[in-house]
């Protein structure tokens, strides 16, 4: 099985738990006994006292997906129209991709609509960490992420270069101490990631490049009708739902939710991000550039953070508190002044700092101001009809937890895999898919991501304070806690 995983290129369900990845395990025969016996004396004794509770059983990993909720295949399910609602989903990113690729191996029908032309139609170049996700791509058909490179050491320095705090598992392992096997953190592009979920839906052409959503109303049979622009037509279609995967200024959410509830809300801070060549750079030599280590450097306002990019490259991100509209200037002024803003700020701090700022290209150098949203309520979806969202366009986070693609992942597992289980075995039609699914999922999404909103904020105001220079061998956002 292990073998045949790892060279699959297709997938379908698991047949033993549903594609849920998880199966339950069956109730102990002494457990049941014990209980229809206290049910008994409760019958014969004229029900006084306490009313036994049946017995629940537990969830356990399927053992025959290995928790994935998916096997491998010669072929993809046929779309399965009569059982499924058929998916609209807006917006090629991260969530996106990975719905689509999450419906491809249930069988759900599924478009994906994406604005621009084409998979590189504009630089994308930033690189996430991820972690809960790292062990839930598997459940997409990735076994093991080609270009995704494991830090085994994270630094904590002041401007000097004096360290301040480490941990990771180089750390764990010289010291034998137990949270060596903890789980890892993966760094991959953005667009590796992108790319590898996309060759899935290759050969199905269910990506609609150059689609940009321009409107949608709920129908009164409960069918969604959308209108795209694609170069200068207008094209109508219809879908039994639609997911508006579409980013931090989603145009589906503009449709459905009042702006006014929960608007951009600035944080306070810009982050300017650059990818450096290391190999053609002969003069950068230092130990944090092993490719294995995570560095960060701060000095109580100003903050630099380094991971691995590729095994060849390094990526950055420097990040500091700036009012909106100053944050705004710098970042139309394009990539040439956020240089130089990056290397004036940092010139006198540790090796190898500004070497690596010099030795950026410029057209690797982008600069944003820094924004999340109020936590939606889920009650506020409930009017929304055959509409939801996930990723960023539902709970867009600042980056400095390393959170929002994670939970873009987690939100398209969750969503397909409901749509699974209360659609291919119940009539979906007769409840309407909001009854059905998605008042369920945004339940889950929302509880789920509410926290990492939050500590993702609390991080954008943490790591820009005194407090990052306190010594301590923990992540600089945890100190608080
Ligand atoms: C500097 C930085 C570092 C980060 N680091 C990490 C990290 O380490 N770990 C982590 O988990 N997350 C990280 N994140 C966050 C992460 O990148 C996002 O949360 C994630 O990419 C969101 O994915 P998404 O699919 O929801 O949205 P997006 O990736 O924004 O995708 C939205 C897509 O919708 C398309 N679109 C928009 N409007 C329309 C329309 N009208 N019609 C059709 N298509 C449309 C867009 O073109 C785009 O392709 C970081 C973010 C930044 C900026």
């Amino acid at each position: 099985m292990e073998n045949q995983e790892n060279i699959a290129k297709k997938w379908q369900i698991c047949p033993e738990c549903n594609g849920q990845g998880r199966v339950r395990q069956k109730i102990k025969r002494k457990k049941k006994l014990y209980y229809e016996k206290a049910l008994e004396i409760y019958e014969n004794t004229d029900q006084k006292g306490e009313k036994p509770i049946p017995p629940k059983s537990h969830l356990k990993i399927c053992e025959n997906c290995n928790a994935s909720g998916i096997i491998p295949s010669e072929n993809y399910p046929i779309p399965d129209t009569e059982h499924f609602p058929k998916i609209a989903i807006i917006g090629g990113g991260i969530g996106g991709v990975a719905l689509a690729v999450a419906c491809l191996h249930r069988g759900i029908p599924f478009t994906l609509y994406e604005k621009d032309e084409s998979f590189n139609a504009r630089m994308q170049g930033y690189g996430l960490t991820l972690q809960q996700a790292n062990v839930a791509i598997k459940a997409f058909g990735i076994k093991k992420l080609k270009d995704g490179i494991v830090s085994t050491r994270h630094v904590v320095h002041n401007i000097e270069g004096k360290i301040l705090g480490e941990w990771g598992k180089r750390k764990w392992l010289a010291n034998n101490e137990k949270t060596a096997t903890r789980r890892s953190n993966m760094h991959i592009a953005r667009q590796s990631l992108r790319l590898e979920l996309l060759q899935q839906l290759d050969e199905k052409n269910a990506v609609k490049w150059n689609h940009q959503l321009l409107d949608l109303k709920n129908l009164t049979d409960k069918t969604v009708e959308l209108k795209f622009k694609i170069n200068d037509e207008i094209k109508t279609t219809k879908a039994d739902l639609v997911v508006g995967a579409d980013g931090i200024r989603s145009t589906v959410r503009n449709f459905i939710i009042d702006e006014k509830l929960s608007p951009l809300r600035y944080l306070d801070c810009i982050v300017i991000l650059g990818i450096c060549p290391l190999k053609k750079n002969k003069t950068l030599k230092s130990e944090l550039l092993d490719s294995e280590t995570v560095f960060q450097t701060a000095n109580g306002v100003e903050r630099m953070y380094m991971m691995p990019y590729s095994s060849t490259e390094i990526m950055w991100q420097f990040s500091y508190p700036i009012s909106e509209e100053l944050a705004l200037n710098l970042s139309r002024e394009g990539s040439k002044a956020l240089k130089n803003d990056v290397f004036e700020r940092t010139k006198s701090w540790h090796s190898p700092i500004s070497d690596i700022i010099s030795g950026t290209p410029q057209e690797n150098i982008s600069g944003y101001p820094v924004y999340d949203r109020v936590v939606l309520n889920s009650d506020l979806f409930k009017k929304i009809g055959s509409v939801t969202l996930l990723g960023d366009a539902a709970h867009p986070m600042s980056p400095f937890k390393g959170q929002g693609a994670n939970q873009a992942l987690l939100d398209a597992l969750s969503l397909a895999k409901i749509i699974y289980k209360n659609c291919k075995y119940k009539n979906w039609r007769e409840d309407g898919i909001r009854t059905s699914v998605l008042n369920q999922f945004e339940k889950e999404m929302l509880e789920r991501t509410a926290i990492k909103v939050k500590d993702s904020r609390e991080a954008a105001t943490i790591l820009h304070s005194e407090t990052v220079l306190i010594e301590t061998n923990q992540p600089r956002g945890n100190i608080l806690k």
